[in-house]
């Protein structure tokens, strides 16, 4: 988007471009480059770029970032706040026909919220071997007695999703001396 430009608070200014997907072609990589333009917009607010869709039938239901410095909650991951908002659409907290578009890897809590949100799908771009609970540290969605299986589907454009969340974490231990991410 054509001038906006927008630092954090605390002056991380983010260097990436949001992506222009063509909207002819409506696959997992362009509901993607619509999360990983949230996950800049989560930059730009000072959050942790982390960025996601709900797509239902093709049309997105659910979009949201990462807004846990704003709302003091520990809970607020895009992926819980685009379910809650996912849910308030259809109007049921059942998602079975919904697919949940996520930069980075689902960690305890938000894999948790896919199976009891019975999300048909999960797409997520970039596998955290170190919280990731769908495939990378752990599969939560494959313990053997749950009811409901929850498809997943990774690695999409996970370089960019990847580099964003690196590029963030750099710059903020060097600003803040933060050791840890
Ligand atoms: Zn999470």
């Amino acid at each position: 988007m054509a001038g906006d430009e927008t630092n954090g608070p605390r002056g991380l200014t983010c260097p990436f471009e949001k992506l222009r997907p063509s909207q002819l072609t409506r696959d997992d990589a362009f509901f993607m480059s619509l999360a990983f333009n949230l996950a800049v917009d989560a930059w730009r607010a000072d959050e942790v770029p982390v960025g996601a869709v709900v797509v239902r039938a093709g049309e997105v239901i659910a979009a949201s970032h990462n807004e846990v410095e704003r709302a003091q909650d520990p809970t607020a991951h895009a992926e819980m706040l685009a379910i809650t908002q996912a849910a308030r659409k259809v109007g049921d907290w059942r998602l079975n026909e919904c697919e949940l578009y996520v930069t980075k890897e689902p960690c305890p809590m938000c894999a948790g919220a896919t199976i009891m949100s019975r999300l048909g799908r999960v797409i997520y771009g970039w596998g955290d071997p170190k919280m990731g609970c769908m495939g990378g540290a752990t599969s939560l969605h494959e313990l053997p007695r749950l009811n409901h299986r929850v498809a997943v589907t990774t690695g999409v454009l996970e370089g960019p999703c990847r580099d964003i969340l690196r590029a963030y974490f750099e710059l903020k231990r060097g600003k803040d001396g933060l050791g840890t991410a």
